[in-house]
Order: C-alpha cells, then structure tokens, then sequence
C-alpha cells in the first residue's frame, strides 16, 4: 500500500529542494546567453514545473530570451517508431555538428504522460550525438496534456534559440494529434517511412502528405533497396496529384540509410534549397508570423477551458445539466448556454 503521509513528505520535499536550486532570473539569462548546458537545462526544467512561483519565473526568462536575434532553422520530423527517427537524427546532427552548427534535440511525446512509460524517452538513444559539445538533447516533458507538452516545447525552442543553437530538431511519433502540433511550431516537416509491400500510401495517415516538406524513406540498404526505390517512385506520383502548397514549394520523396549514414548529406541539401526558397518568396516570414498568432490563440482557447471546467458551480452543476439534455428537459445548446452562464456569473 502507498504510503500517503511519506509520499506527500517526499514530494514537498522534493519541491523545496527545486524551489533551492531555481537561480536567480539573470542567472538562468547569462547562462543561457553562454549556452552554458547545464544552466539551460535548469531554465527548461523551470518551465516545465507547474509551481507558481517557477512560472512566474520563467515568464520573465523567457521574455528576456525572446528578444535575442536568431537564424534558426525549425524542423520537425516524425515517423512510427522503429523506423529509425533517432538513428536519422543522430546522423544528420553528427553531420551538422561536423559543420560547426549547433543542433538541439527536443522531442514531442503524447505518450510520457502515460504510467507505462515514453515512447521517444530511451535514454540510449542518440549516444553519439549527446556526448556531441555542440549538441543539446531534451526528451519531451512529461505528465502533461498534448496541449501542455506543446506549449512548453515552444518555450523550450526560444531558449535553445537563445543560447544560440542553430537547429532545433523535434521529434514526435504519429500519436493523435502530436503530429499537427509539431507542425505547427516548425519551419519544414519531414516524415519518415519504411518501404512496405506496395500500396505505399494505404500506410500513411491521412492528413499527413498535407503537412509533409519530404518523405524520407529510410532504411533503403540491403534486401530493401528496390522496394525502398519503387516506394519513392509511387510516392512522388502520388504527390504530384496534389495541389500545389502555398509555400510554392514541391514535397521530395528521398531515400536513406540512416544506419549507413546515406542520404542524409542530400537530405540537409535539400532542406537547405527549401530555406532558399521560401526566404525568397517570404513564406518562411510569414508562416512564423502565423504560428505566432495560432499559438495566441491556442493558448486563449486552452485558458478559457481550464478556467470554465475549473469553475465550482460548473462542476457542481454539469453533472445535472447533463442528465436534463438525456431527459429531453432541455436543448444541448440551451444547457451549454446555462453552463456558461454560471461561469460567468461565478467570475464577477
Ligand atoms: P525510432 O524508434 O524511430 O527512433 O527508430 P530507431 O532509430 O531506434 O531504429 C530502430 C531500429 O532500426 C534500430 O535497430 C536501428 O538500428 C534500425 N535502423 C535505423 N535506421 C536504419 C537504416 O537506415 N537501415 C537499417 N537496416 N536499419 C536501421
């Protein structure tokens, strides 16, 4: 049986001996400026706290960090697991790291708030590219909502900004909703696939060609080499079929071995050409511009939620509402209206 008494001894313990080790806001500033790791990790750990005294604090962190002028490239990459997302990203950071630049790692996992455990938090993965001084690794945050993970995530990019990392990497698994999410706080989306038996786009989630920058089918080595290129043939038909994207940019349909390390210098090459191009024609611009205002918004949305379901008298009276709108007493939207109603009246 759990002990209630110890573990709430331990919790509150736990929590004073973070609210010790919290710096003092210049602190978390000037590390973060030196792209001192350490002193990041703490101010993401700051973040992700739900205490109000740490949110408080990181507001103004983050605030601070916002105004640094950045060039940072934002990719998003996901894919099932398995098909070798941190291979992948260990290659491709290892190959940018070669080049000088500075790559942070963050991931988006809706399943760490699950008791059984992340999906993306092995901490195996990424060896190489963790001990990699010009490298930054962080697993998603956990015990949180999708929505929670998302926003923190957010801030988590402005501070690895800050700190002067070049590029940021996320990462996420095709779970619910976490692939639109990732999408939109990315500058190119990138999807990896396996090669199956034909019928390729059977396989893939719908939604997902819309919001794909490059199909990267990986593991194309060895007995896989021919279906791995038929694969590529089929997807790029099939994309041809779409609409053209507002970005004026054509999704690419490449091949790689993230194991052997092929493909992957083509990959950043034409990562690089979409930059150029949606530079050029102000997509880049005015897509952050409108991940800016969506976030906003989101962040409204998910407040005035909160804020209605936490009300008292809604609680106390949604169950009875409800049960009115099974009677037939009363319209779903006339209960809607009575709910929100009492939300209000509560607030004054
Ligand atoms: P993740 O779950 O998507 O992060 O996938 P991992 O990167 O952990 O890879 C899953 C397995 O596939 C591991 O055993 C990798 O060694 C293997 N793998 C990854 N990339 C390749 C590849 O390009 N070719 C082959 N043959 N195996 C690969």
């Amino acid at each position: 049986m759990i002990d209630k008494k110890n573990t709430s001894k331990t919790s509150i313990s736990k929590v004073r001996s973070f609210r010790k080790k919290t710096l003092a806001i210049d602190s978390y500033i000037e590390g973060i400026l030196k792209n001192d790791k350490a002193t990041l990790g703490k101010a993401i750990t700051l973040i992700e706290s739900s205490i109000n005294e740490h949110i408080e604090k990181a507001k103004t962190v983050i605030e601070k960090c916002l105004s640094k002028e950045n060039n940072s490239i934002r990719i998003g990459i996901t894919g099932v697991p398995g098909v070798g997302k941190s291979t992948f990203i260990e290659a491709l950071g290892k190959n940018l790291t070669a080049t000088g630049k500075k790559v942070a790692v963050l991931a988006v996992d809706p399943t760490s708030s699950v008791s059984k455990g992340s999906i993306l938090g092995d901490k195996t993965r990424m060896q190489e590219l963790a001990k990699d001084p010009n490298a930054f690794i962080r697993p998603s945050p956990s015990g949180e909502t999708l929505g929670g993970v998302g926003r923190k995530t957010r801030e988590t990019i402005i501070l690895c900004e800050a700190a002067g990392y070049d590029i940021i990497l996320i990462e996420t698994v095709g779970v619910g909703q976490s692939e639109t999410l990732v999408h939109s706080m990315v500058d190119f989306f990138l999807v990896l696939k396996l090669a199956g038996a034909g019928g390729e786009l059977q396989g893939i989630k719908r939604g997902i060609i819309e919001m794909a920058d490059a199909l990267v089918i990986n593991k194309a080595d060895e007995d896989n080499i021919k279906q791995s290129k038929l694969a590529q043939i089929e997807f790029q038909r099939a994309l041809h079929l779409y609409p053209p994207k507002i970005n004026g940019w054509t999704p690419k349909v490449l091949l790689t071995s993230a194991i052997h390390k092929m493909g992957i210098n083509e990959v950043w090459k034409m990562i690089k050409q979409y930059l150029t191009q949606t530079k050029q024609n102000g997509f880049f611009a005015e897509n952050r511009k409108k991940q800016n205002e969506y976030w906003v918004l989101q962040t409204i949305d998910n407040q005035l939620k909160q804020e209605f379901y936490q009300n008292k008298s809604v609680k106390k009276m949604i169950a009875n509402v409800l049960q009115e709108v099974h009677e037939n007493k009363i319209s779903p939207f006339n209960a809607a209206e009575k709910l929100l109603l009492l939300s209000k009246k509560e607030l004054k």
